[in-house]
C-alpha cells in the first residue's frame, strides 16, 4: 500500500507531512489505543487467535490482523494468517478470502462457467440483432438509414447520389 504524503492514511484528513506522520493526530490516538488493546488482550489476557483478540479488544478483525502483522512481538505469538474460506487449510492471500490454490481453481471454474454461458449469450445477442429489438433505437435507426441509402444508391441509375454525398 502506498502512503500519500500529506493525508492521513486512515481517514484522509490533510496532515502536516513534514514530520512524516502517517496518521492525523486523532487517528494516531485511536491507533495507539488499538495497539494497546491488542497487546493487552494478548499479553495480559492470553488471547491468541485473531477472533479472540478482536472480541477482547473490541476491534474489527482486520484491524487486529493489521496490528499483529505490524509488531513482531505480536506476530510471533498470534497465528495471524486467516485460513482460506474454501479449503480452510491454507492461509489466504492478501485482500482475498481464499488461498492461492483455491483462487486458481475458482478462476478455472469461473472460466469454465463463462465458456458454457458464452454461446448462449452470443446466440441471444445475434437473435436480438437479427430482429432489431435489442438494439438501442438510435443505433437501429441509423443502421436502417445506412441500409436504405446504400440500397438507393445501388438501385438508382441517375448520378444523384454523387451530389447528396
Ligand atoms: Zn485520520
Ligand atoms: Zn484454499
Amino acid at each position: 500500500m502506498q502512503f500519500k504524503a500529506g493525508k492521513c492514511a486512515d481517514c484522509g484528513t490533510a496532515i502536516a507531512a513534514r514530520h512524516g506522520e502517517r496518521l492525523c493526530s486523532e487517528c494516531a490516538v485511536k491507533e495507539r489505543a488499538a495497539v494497546a488493546a491488542v497487546k493487552s488482550a494478548v499479553f495480559d489476557r492470553f488471547k491468541i487467535t485473531i477472533p479472540e483478540i478482536a472480541a477482547a479488544a473490541r476491534l474489527p478483525k482486520s484491524t487486529v490482523q493489521r496490528i499483529v502483522r505490524q509488531f513482531p512481538s505480536l506476530a510471533d505469538v498470534v497465528p495471524h494468517e486467516v485460513l482460506c474460506l474454501r479449503c480452510r487449510k491454507r492461509p489466504t492471500v492478501e485482500r482475498s478470502d481464499y488461498c492461492e490454490e483455491c483462487r486458481f481453481e475458482l478462476n478455472l471454474e469461473i472460466q469454465a462457467a463463462a465458456k458454457e454461458l458464452l454461446p448462449k449469450v452470443q446466440d441471444q445477442v445475434m437473435r436480438q440483432l437479427g430482429h432489431g429489438t435489442g438494439v438501442p433505437g438510435r443505433v437501429a435507426e441509423s443502421l436502417n438509414e445506412k441500409r436504405r441509402r446504400a440500397s438507393i444508391s445501388r438501385l438508382d441509375p441517375t448520378p444523384k447520389g454523387k451530389y447528396s454525398g
